[in-house]
């Protein structure tokens, strides 16, 4: 049996997976079981943010690797400590809490959300304002907080305590603050698999106005946003906001499971000994790949992130075939005349790796993809979308 046999029998049928399968990566390059070469412009859905098999990264991890795998959280270790110590140094936030994927993170967000108000002004200040066409996760509390009926309908039920407010509508949002007893907003600056929409500059400001009148926890969800994505380390520093808890996760890694929430100088001692915990989270090795993660995150690179960013978009703006343009960084949706996934089956049989997200073909490349790589796939995806 093949391998693509071997899964379709054995592992669970969560996934429509493309009919391909990976056996080796080195940066933006990947190859198929047939030994056919591919230009990644996906990075495992924004994980792989130095491209696969990073040197720099892979030393990293392999160093700690030798060391240590994993102790729990019963004792230090500096690879987590380093990593916390990092970014409240790039980011302000005071403190973090490691956990090992993006909804984890934003439980952890949901349970300081609660916890906060429920201390200053009672239980029943529970509800958190999300937004309609947002993505905060899958596990039951954040398919609650994701914004998008589809996700509802099959798991009730959910659990209890969200409100959703329409996407750039401050309106929408002070309303949903007065009609609930509310104790948070929690955002994603791009929608990611929303679509790639960023939210407007004067809502997001407006967002954290409301936090502050009413005293509510400012969540931003930079699971997919962050971590350089959009152009800044996070995409909040790029909104003028500053959240009183930040979550992340994708790209930290750098291709292992870490995620991670943030929180400020009104959130930090919100948790106390036995709110929460993961076993895993913060694991030595997982941290040692972050550290090195973040570390290149400096401003020479996410001013090549710009650059790449504007040359995605002047070359496919008005290009045949093209709709329209959205996105920040190298988070990018394009809507194309073709549907999508057409347009994404053309890509891969031309040897280039898309991903797509509603109705839109999503790029999420490497950080670092190299320029002339970075030309070749675009080049590519121009040719699918003007086959109108
Ligand atoms: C991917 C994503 C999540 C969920 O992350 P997992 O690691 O799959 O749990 C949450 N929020 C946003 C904005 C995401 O893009």
């Amino acid at each position: 049996m093949s391998i693509i046999e071997i899964d379709k029998q054995f592992v669970a049928n969560t996934y429509a997976r493309f009919p391909l399968e990976i056996v080796s990566g080195k940066g933006s390059l990947c190859y198929s079981s047939g030994g056919k070469e591919y230009i990644d412009m996906g990075s495992g859905i924004g994980v792989t943010a130095f491209g696969f098999c990073d040197q720099e990264w892979q030393n990293a991890v392999i160093e700690q690797l030798s060391k240590l795998q994993h102790t729990s959280n019963l004792y230090y270790t500096e690879p987590c400590a380093k990593l916390a110590q990092l970014l409240c140094e790039r980011t302000g936030m005071k403190k973090v809490f490691f956990s090992n994927s993006g909804a984890e993170s934003n439980e952890c967000a949901i349970k300081v959300a609660r916890k906060y108000a429920s201390d200053k002004k009672g239980k029943d200040y529970n509800v958190i304002i999300t937004l309609k066409n947002s993505f905060h996760g899958r596990t039951l509390t954040t398919l609650s907080a994701t914004g998008q009926d589809k996700f509802h309908e099959l798991f009730s039920p959910l659990t209890e305590g969200f409100a959703y407010a329409n996407a750039n509508d401050i309106e929408s949002v002070e309303q949903a603050v007065l009609k609930n007893k509310a104790c948070a907003i929690m955002i994603e600056c791009v929608q990611g698999e929303g679509g790639v929409i960023p939210l407007d500059k004067d809502f997001v400001k407006g967002v954290e106005d409301i936090c502050n009148k009413n005293d509510l926890v400012f969540i931003v969800d930079e699971v997919q946003t962050g971590n350089g994505r959009t152009g800044s380390l996070y995409a909040y520093m790029d909104y003028g906001v500053k959240p009183d808890v930040v979550t992340t996760a994708k790209g930290l890694g750098g291709g292992l499971p870490i995620g991670c929430c943030m929180m400020n100088e009104k959130t930090q001692n919100v948790l106390g000994f036995g709110d929460h915990g993961s076993t895993y989270g913060g694991n030595p090795v997982c941290s040692a790949g972050a550290v090195s993660v973040i570390k290149r995150i400096d401003e020479e690179l996410l001013e090549q992130v710009k650059e790449k960013s504007k040359f995605v978009f002047d070359e496919l703006s008005n290009a045949k075939g093209v709709e329209s343009v959205s996105g920040k960084g190298l988070m990018i949706g394009i809507k194309t005349i073709r549907p999508a996934k057409e347009v994404i089956f053309d890509c891969m049989d031309n040897g280039v790796l898309c991903l797509s997200a509603k109705d839109k073909v999503r790029l999420l490349p490497a950080l670092n993809i190299p320029m002339s790589v970075l030309k070749k796939a675009i080049g590519v995806i121009k040719d699918a979308c003007a086959k109108v």
